[in-house]
């Protein structure tokens, strides 16, 4: 497969596309992006990656960050999430607290708001308040590159104005599933989502989740095999919030989106992928980022539930 001239193709067909969606303004750092902005890499677990669009350029990762919080949980505390967090798909929005109400205060799953949270909860608990810092170098350790920095424009803008996620959790907090005190909890999921990538090194940080749990590059053992079964199931369940069944439907890969325009993709045994556009679609998810990987799978036939 070519796959350069499947990325040429995917760019020529997205670029009548660009203007449509809006850059997320709720966090007011994020709001300088520009919506015409574009870049998609394909990084094959043989080694070889394909790019199209302005791949240099980075952006913060935001709740892409939420797979390598969960990737550390699963490590660090395997059965203690269990009743702190669940694996369902939430059918809200990703910083919705109604649910919450009703459900206890227990986030149904990680890759939404509240259940990162719990997870920062669980790392401070554990790493205390340098758990922002572990989780910069475990992303760095994925990635194999250690550039990689926290932007801390964006993280002061995302406490500032960080109400609903205070919210959140002051309301777990209220049953019981937060342990610490709220500030460095919000600290470390703050800073963790200002993490800053190109699609370059996104889709590297991901490698391993093609490959077994095994960086194919460095050899580097960074998951174990059943937690990477776990990730790869909740992204495709949960990981475009109350649009991932259309996203599985269409696109049928584990993925996982963040306000910033990106996205991350797994074709387990094969590649990962990243595409970034910052402008979104009305769930929070890049519009332009969700059409080019929709064309993606309709031009290779790459799926998890078949081969064509
Ligand atoms: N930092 C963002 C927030 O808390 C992350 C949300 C997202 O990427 N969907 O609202």
């Amino acid at each position: 497969m070519n796959y350069q001239i499947i990325l040429e193709q995917i760019h020529s067909d997205i670029t009548p596309l660009l203007g449509q969606g809006k850059v997320a303004t709720y966090i007011p750092a994020l709001s300088i992006a520009d919506p015409n902005d574009f870049a998609m890499t394909l990084h094959l677990i043989t080694g070889e990656v394909f790019h199209v669009g302005h791949v240099q350029k980075t952006f913060s990762i935001q709740s892409i960050s939420k797979v390598f919080m969960y990737c550390m949980a699963l490590s660090l505390f395997e059965d203690k999430i269990q009743g702190r967090v669940g694996v369902e798909p939430s059918g809200s929005s990703f910083n919705s607290l109604v649910q919450l109400e009703y459900e206890n205060g227990i986030p149904r799953n990680p890759f939404i708001n509240p259940g990162a949270i719990v997870i920062a909860d669980m790392l401070v608990t554990h790493f205390g308040e340098l758990a922002d810092d572990e989780i910069l170098q475990f992303f760095r350790n994925s990635c194999d590159d250690f550039s990689i920095t926290i932007n801390q424009e964006i993280a002061a803008s995302e406490h500032d104005s960080g109400f609903r996620n205070l919210a959140l959790a002051s309301l777990m907090k209220s049953f019981g599933n937060i342990h610490n005190r709220l500030e460095p909890i919000l600290d470390t999921y703050f800073n963790a989502c200002s993490i800053e990538a190109n699609t370059t090194q996104l889709a590297r940080s991901i490698l391993h989740l093609a490959h077994n749990g095994i960086d194919p590059i460095t050899s580097n053992v960074l998951l174990h095999p059943q937690h990477v079964k776990r990730i790869n199931a909740l992204m495709l369940t949960c990981g475009h919030y109350d649009a991932s069944g259309e996203f599985a439907y269409k696109i049928g890969l584990p993925a996982k989106s963040g306000v910033g325009g990106g996205i991350i993709a797994v074709v387990p045994d094969v590649m990962s992928i990243a595409v970034y556009s910052p402008a979104l679609n009305s769930h929070g998810n890049s519009l332009i980022g969700t059409k080019a990987l929709e064309l993606f799978a309709a031009y290779t036939g790459h799926s998890i539930f078949s081969k064509s």
